[in-house]
Formats: structure tokens, sequence, C-alpha cells
């Protein structure tokens, strides 16, 4: 499996996030969102088999949180793989996942954080709506990542139109197009039933930072 990265850090943006948590950064991804802050992710820094990826991760004990994130994971064909040897093993496993590609497949046991694209990222309409039929709200997060009111107004519209709501719906923003609090004042405001949330790995590490 071809990969970017793999390290320790502190879960950024889900509902587990604070833990310290496995990352397995994928090379590759099939979209090409304006605000990307992962466009190393088609660096091959290391090529691995499935075993030597469980080696690695194995290391990190007594940390028992794997998130595989990318670019875009599920182009790896060996992932589901993967998944089965870290659950045997007793891992707690996250998957975040641009929400364009299948989630059929997917074990149960995994948390997917499932993205859907807002306009502003330019690829807003990338998200595959049969995969609402995945989301499972007690285990998995849907997640907007907010650039402006537009995005903001697209969001809500699209929680409406699917009758979503709750707190595994999390809103978060692009730190460089838009303040924090904007967002926090329009959820108040329209009295949202989700989750708002920052990217914590971007107030403790400076936010260009990879590894982290
Ligand atoms: S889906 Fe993620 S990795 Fe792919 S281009 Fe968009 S932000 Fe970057």
């Amino acid at each position: 499996m071809k990969i970017n990265e793999l390290f320790l850090s502190i879960q950024g943006e889900s509902t587990f996030s604070g833990l310290p948590c496995i990352f397995v950064r994928f090379c590759g991804c099939n979209l090409k969102c304006a605000y990307c802050d992962t466009q190393y992710h088609s660096e091959v820094n290391l090529e691995l088999n499935v075993q030597e990826i469980y080696n690695k991760i194995k290391e990190y004990e007594p940390v028992r949180v794997v998130e595989f994130t990318g670019g875009e994971p599920l182009l790896q064909k060996e992932l589901v793989q993967l998944m089965r040897l870290l659950h045997l093993e007793k891992y707690t496993l996250l998957l975040e996942t641009n929400g364009s590609l299948a989630l059929q497949g997917i074990p149960d046991y995994v948390h997917k954080i499932i993205d859907i694209k807002c306009p502003d990222s330019g690829e807003g309409e990338s998200f595959l709506i049969d995969n609402l039929h995945y989301f499972l709200p007690d285990r998995d997060n849907l997640k907007f990542v907010i650039s402006s009111e537009r995005d903001y107004l697209w969001a809500k519209d699209f929680l409406e139109k699917n009758q979503l709501t709750g707190s595994s719906i999390l809103f978060s923003t692009v730190l460089t197009k838009i303040e924090p609090r904007q967002i926090a004042e329009w959820v108040l405001t329209d009295r949202l039933n989700i989750r708002f949330q920052l990217q914590l790995h971007k107030y403790i590490w400076p936010p260009e930072k990879r590894g982290v």
C-alpha cells in the first residue's frame, strides 16, 4: 500500500477529537479541493503491505486508536483487509473519507468521518448520495468544511433536505477563509442541532506543520 506518512498525533476533527491517535496517510486523491491542506499526499514515502503497516502501528502501543486518512484512503485496494486485522487486535478504527467513493463494504465497526464537500471547495457536486445509507449516526460523523456564507447556507439546506440532525454532524471552518466565530454565530442564530468544531491540531501546532 502506498503511504505518505504514518505518525502519532492528537485526533483533531471528529467526535474522537482530543484523543491520541495513530494516523496512516495514504497517497493519492480523486478530488482537487481548493483548500486542500495535504497536497503533499501524492508523495509516496513508504510502500508497505498490510502486515508491515500493522507492525508499524504496534510500535505506538498502548495507543489503540487508528485513523486512515489521505488523500483518499478508499483508493487503497487492501484497506478492508488492514481494517480486519486491526479490528481483530482490538483497535478503534476511524476512516476519514471525502464522501465521493462508495462506502459499501466498509465494516460497521469502523467509525466513518464522511466529508460532504461544500461549493467553495470546488468539489460541491462530488458527494455520492447513496453513501447516506451507510452513515450510522451512533458511530459515524458527517462533516461540512465551511469557507463562506454560501457554504453555510448550502450545508444547512443539505441537512434540511435529507432530514439530518444531531451531534454526529460536524461543521468546521477553513481557517484562512472565514472566522470561526462567524460560523458559530450563524449556528446559534439558526438554532442548528449540530456540532461546531475547530481543527484542534491546527491550534496546537502551526497550521502548515506536517506529521501532526
Ligand atoms: S478530498 Fe481531501 S485530500 Fe482530496 S483534495 Fe480534497 S481536501 Fe485534499
